[in-house]
């Protein structure tokens, strides 16, 4: 693998360590979570933007023909500008750069879900009192842990909890969400690559809900 700059030891909201990160995903291994990323949005969308951004070095690695020796350095320097807001998405256009807070990408993917006739939606992985009230806090706070958006460049990993009613088919439900949340997070926001993982979390009897 071309030798890369250290990132200076940059670390995610959740206090994984960039390089190490870019490390997995330059060896190709950036579907391979361990137990804390299969939990962390923070992880997963900057694991995904990271193997995106690291494509063409591998495909040039791959060839017959070596890397450009200007690619590693070009893809690295945009790393570092894609790290340096850390609770931002980041997308260059030939007009500037635009950055959008990761508690608005969150606010987006909540109220897009709550769209959806008879669920209730909470941010994070519960629905209940204490627990959403903490993963909205950490959310719309930009802290960890709790938070429930990740976004790095033009990613984005979101925790939705979800609240169905009787009788409805919970996992078209949640089909129906994450489609939904992905195309206003694509067209609201401009991001390319989005996750919503939905987490059932209750079944709304009779008129409770909404
Ligand atoms: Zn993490």
């Amino acid at each position: 693998m071309p030798a890369k700059t250290p990132l200076d030891a940059i670390s995610l909201p959740c206090g994984a360590d960039v390089d190490l990160l870019l490390e997995q995903a330059a060896q190709g291994r950036g579907a391979d979570w361990d137990a804390h990323q299969q939990a962390c949005a923070h992880c997963q969308a900057a694991l995904g933007e990271l193997t995106a951004l690291w494509e063409p070095v591998a495909k040039a690695a791959a060839g017959p023909v070596s890397a450009p020796p200007g690619l590693v350095t070009a893809v690295m320097s945009q790393v570092r500008r894609l790290v340096h807001d850390i609770w931002y998405t980041l997308e260059s256009t030939e007009l500037g750069a635009v950055r959008i807070a990761a508690r608005t990408v969150a606010a987006l993917a909540r109220d897009s879900a709550r769209m959806i006739p008879g669920v209730r939606v909470a941010l994070g992985r519960s629905i209940h009192g204490e627990v959403a009230a903490a993963a909205e806090k950490a959310t719309f706070g930009h802290r960890h842990p709790h938070a429930a958006v990740g976004v790095l460049g033009r990613t984005a990993v979101v925790d939705l909890a979800v609240a169905v009613g009787y009788g409805d088919p919970a996992h078209q439900v949640a089909r129906e969400i994450q489609r939904h949340v992905t195309a206003t997070l694509r067209d609201q926001a401009g991001l390319r690559d989005v996750t919503v993982n939905i987490t059932i979390d209750d079944v709304i009897d009779g008129d409770d809900g909404r």
